[in-house]
């Protein structure tokens, strides 16, 4: 161990000491709890992790209590791979100096889920070398646009036809009433340069139509988020859905309101995690005998309605979970959450019981191509 390392005990981690004899660690971030048998030394050791000390200081005061550095080392190396401590890296050139300061909180909370700071500042290098492909900013994809600006992500292309109207102005966070009648594209890639203006923001004002060719642009990116809506989602999602699974490509549909619910939408990782087509099945099966007597006015003006509130929760999840995708915070191939549904009447989170079906004609069988 090189005489200058400074460890720190991890801010997600609580420590308790029981009867001198078991040191108990609590991880927030996970709600686990772990015991360590430990001899009453331990104690004084912890005492001199404060993120601060080299590891040197530390042998000289620990030797003044009699304590050689064998067992520091023992009870370091525990600790290190218990993810109780980690050591401070000082970025070390991994991003540029005011990144690390301008994103040192989530750098903090990333770092929480590796062995020392290093994987952290690498998960925010992640984000911020990442292109990410938004169809439709309305309330939730712009929401999701503004978020991921605000975390960092390097590369974001936005793509719509719409223009602001008044009514959007309080669902969006970003649209002021300045915005109505300018286009909804523009007006958010001025927003996401204004956060951020280090990162690199593309617009396509176009509206999505049979022909329109989204593979030049969905080849090219890590991650694709759908909230097109028009001409309708079903349609948006498989045409998306189709091209994403053709390059190999994450996506996601992000959730929108149906009847006042929120969906939270699902992320499709392509061979891994149920797709589109898995979904569509699902739902065939589930709503096989709910057969609608047809509604007695045939044309209905509708506009669904909804809180500004609403639609950041539903964008904040999907948000924490493209985060997660591109950091490589948690494994996803094993921790993926299907899609659920959100209910606001009752604050009520139900996930559908959706499998990937192993002969699905999109992603069944082909569990080889994942890369
Ligand atoms: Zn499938």
């Amino acid at each position: 161990m090189n005489g200058s390392t400074v460890f720190k005990i991890k801010d997600s981690v609580d420590l308790f000491l029981s009867n001198d004899a078991y040191l108990v660690a609590y991880y927030m971030n996970t709600r686990q709890r772990k015991c360590f048998k430990v001899n009453s030394n331990l104690k004084y050791l912890i005492e001199t992790i404060d993120g601060r000390k080299k590891i040197d200081e530390i042998y000289s005061f620990m030797k003044s209590l009699g304590i050689n550095g064998d067992d520091v080392d023992r009870a370091i190396v525990l600790m290190k791979k218990n993810r109780i401590i980690s050591e401070v890296i000082y970025n070390q050139n991994i991003i540029d100096p005011l990144d690390y300061h301008r994103y040192s909180r989530q750098i903090n909370y990333f770092s929480e889920f590796f062995e020392d700071e290093k994987g952290g500042i690498i998960a925010q290098k992640k984000l911020m070398d990442s292109k990410v492909l938004i169809f439709g900013c309305g309330a939730i994809g712009g929401d999701i646009a503004l978020e991921l600006a605000m975390a960092g992500v390097g590369n974001i292309y936005l793509y719509d036809y719409d223009f602001v109207e008044k009514s959007d102005v309080s669902r969006h966070m970003f649209y002021s009433i300045e915005c109505e009648g300018l286009s909804k594209v523009e007006t958010l890639a001025q927003e996401l340069v204004k956060i951020n203006p280090k990162i690199h923001v593309d617009t396509i004002n176009q509206s999505m139509k049979p022909n329109t060719d989204i593979e030049k642009i969905i080849s090219k990116v890590d991650l694709v988020v759908n909230t097109l809506d028009e001409p309708y989602i079903g349609y948006t999602s498989s045409k998306i859905s189709r091209v994403c699974m053709k390059y190999n490509k994450a996506h996601y549909i992000a959730g929108g309101f149906d009847a006042h619910l929120a969906s939270t939408g699902e992320l499709i990782i392509p061979y891994v995690t149920p797709c589109v087509e898995c979904y569509a099945k699902h739902f065939k099966k589930v709503l096989k005998d709910w057969k609608p007597s047809q509604h007695p006015v045939k044309l209905r003006y509708t506009e669904i309605g909804g809180l500004a509130s609403m639609s950041l929760f539903s964008s904040s999840y999907a948000c924490v979970e493209i985060i997660k995708y591109l950091t490589g915070i948690i494994d996803l191939g094993y921790a993926f959450k299907n899609r659920g549904e959100f209910l606001f009447t009752d604050m009520s989170l139900t996930y559908l019981d959706v499998k990937k079906d192993p002969n699905c004609p999109v992603c069944g069988g082909n569990s080889d191509e994942r890369s």
